[in-house]
């Protein structure tokens, strides 16, 4: 098998006989099998290319994905897991490859039974604290974006997961796509294969199932309570509770288990058309068949911290992410083909401790994180609509009159956000969208729609562990897994955590 680079128009990368003579012209071999190994855009000139790299063969081509055997675990020593977001069940899957039984506990329902509590905040403004965008099956990777990248390839086997996903039934174009993007339309279904298989093969996955509390002898583990009521004895326990269970880091405080305070982000969602955006992105090109709805990455130092943007989805809409009543959050998702008319993104100022009086206190991010989702919710008569205002508006100190339509269902209503975020963040903020203008011409215009806040970027909170083995640096059979405690962001990264920490564990075991 040989690989093939080539250089495409964006008509040509959608055009099999196009790339056939390409491939033949710069080879001189007619291959009877070809195939999409890698596939990039770049735009930065008026001249958009395709870069593509090609698998070209005389034989038939090998299967995309390695080969894996899951092991039956019906009798296999158990391995306890707290949630089942991507970090829990892509530990559980870990779990199988070893030959371990994995046991999951996970506060929120099913997929299918969860889809209605996210219904009811949109429509009745009711939050469920166990069922939301964020907790349930699948956790907040489910009705997520679904982007795959992740800027960290040192963290581990990102082909691995990639290809875990496709053996789940995600399609092969996230191990072709330099930004593969599953779609909230797909991940469900995704996710519900993955529990099947667990099922399938001796795992237990207990929905409805909190973890209210934990007992401890010295200093290991031996319980864990759900749901107030039951005990549950455990050996090994991996924590993989993700960054909004704010109980669960207020119950590990008062158990005395180590917590520090974590730098995280916090700012707003902008929302602009994506038409404004492809015309910017692409040199003034539009509704360009040959082209995918344009993306962007925005980054700047203001007086000292780092505002960048975060989680950009193309064709996307804003969803309300609070995890309780008596606060709003937004956060972003896009189906697999992104044909909303919206673009959104998360524009947010770092935050670190030292901004704060009492920086030793492990939870002074998270009270922060938690006083601006309350200060917005209350700023809007306290139900699920979020507080909004025009972007220049924003940048410019002014009441906005009214809005654009917005994709965020629950409602908008307007705010001087200016004023209501913290002086520290909004002045950083203005002064930001003044400089992506500079970068994206047209950006700061006042037919785009800032929405407040954007706070769960990633953990307020770090659980320290060991480096090696990543147990907690106090509690050798406690495993702080992927995002909630620290050591991951987003989809790919928290399940190549969850994976680790299973492998840990099993070695610890035998
Ligand atoms: C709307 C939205 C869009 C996003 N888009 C993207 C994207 O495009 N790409 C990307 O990489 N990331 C995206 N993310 C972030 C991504 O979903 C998270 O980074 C990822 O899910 C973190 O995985 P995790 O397993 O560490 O934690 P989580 O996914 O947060 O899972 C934690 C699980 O633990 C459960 N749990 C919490 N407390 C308890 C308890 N006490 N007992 C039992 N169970 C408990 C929760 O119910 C939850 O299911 C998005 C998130 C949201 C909300």
């Amino acid at each position: 098998m040989e690989q093939v680079s080539l250089v495409l128009t964006p008509e040509e990368a959608k055009n099999s006989e196009a790339i056939k003579i390409q491939l033949f012209q710069k080879t001189g071999q007619h291959f009877p099998h070809i195939r999409w190994r890698k596939r990039s855009i770049d735009a930065r000139s008026r001249n958009i290319k395709i870069n593509g790299t090609f698998d070209c063969s005389n034989e038939e081509l090998p299967n995309r994905i390695r080969s894996f055997s899951f092991k039956e675990v019906h009798e296999s020593n158990p391995v306890h897991i707290i949630g089942a977001g991507p970090a829990g069940l892509f530990a559980a899957l870990n779990a199988l490859l070893l030959g371990y039984k994995p046991i999951i506990f996970e506060r929120g329902k099913t997929v299918r039974k969860r889809r209605r509590d996210l219904a009811k905040i949109a429509k009745e403004h009711v939050v469920n604290s166990d069922s939301n965008y964020c907790f349930g099956e699948g956790g907040a990777g489910t009705y997520s974006d679904g982007k795959l990248y992740t800027r960290s390839k040192k963290r581990g086997d990102v082909e691995l997961v990639l290809e875990l996903l496709v053996f789940f039934g995600a399609s092969e174009d996230i191990l072709i796509d330099a930004h593969p993007h599953i779609g909230t339309n797909k991940l469900p279904k995704i996710i519900e294969n993955i529990r099947s298989f667990i099922l399938s093969k001796g795992g237990e996955i207990h929905f409805e199932s909190k973890v209210t509390g934990i007992q401890r002898i010295k200093n290991k583990i031996v319980s864990l309570e759900i749901n107030h009521q039951k005990k549950q004895s455990v050996n090994h326990v991996i924590l993989a509770t993700g960054h909004s269970a704010r109980d669960v880091f207020h119950m590990l405080h008062q158990e005395g288990i180590k917590l520090l305070p974590k730098p995280f982000a916090l700012g707003v969602r902008v929302e602009h058309s994506q038409d404004l955006i492809d015309r910017i992105q692409y040199h003034g090109r539009l509704n360009d068949e040959y082209l995918p709805p344009s993306a962007y990455s925005l980054v700047d130092q203001i007086d000292g911290k780092g505002v960048y943007s975060f989680c950009m989805c193309p064709g996307g809409i804003i969803a309300p992410c609070a995890t309780e009543n008596g606060e709003v959050v937004t956060n972003g998702w896009s189906p697999s083909k992104r044909n909303n008319p919206y673009s959104n993104a998360g524009i947010v100022v770092s935050i670190d401790p030292s901004d704060f009086d009492n920086p030793e206190d492990p939870l002074v991010c998270l009270r922060f994180q938690q006083a601006v989702e309350h200060a917005c919710y209350e700023a809007t008569g306290n139900n699920q609509k979020v507080p909004a205002q025009r972007l220049l508006d924003f940048v410019e100190g002014k009441q906005s009159e009214n809005f654009p339509r917005s994709s965020y269902t629950p409602g908008i209503e307007s705010v001087r956000l200016d004023l209501l975020l913290p002086p520290f963040i909004a002045h950083r903020l203005q002064k930001a969208f003044r400089s992506f203008d500079k970068k994206m011409p047209g950006f700061l215009t006042n037919d785009a729609v800032v929405h407040a806040p954007e706070s769960r970027t990633s953990s307020p909170v770090f659980i320290p562990r060991d480096r090696e083995r990543l147990h907690h640096v106090e509690v050798p059979n406690l495993y702080p897994c992927a995002e909630g405690a620290g050591y991951a962001g987003g989809i790919v990264s928290a399940a190549i955590d969850g994976m680790k920490c299973m492998e840990r564990v099993t070695q610890t075991v035998s």
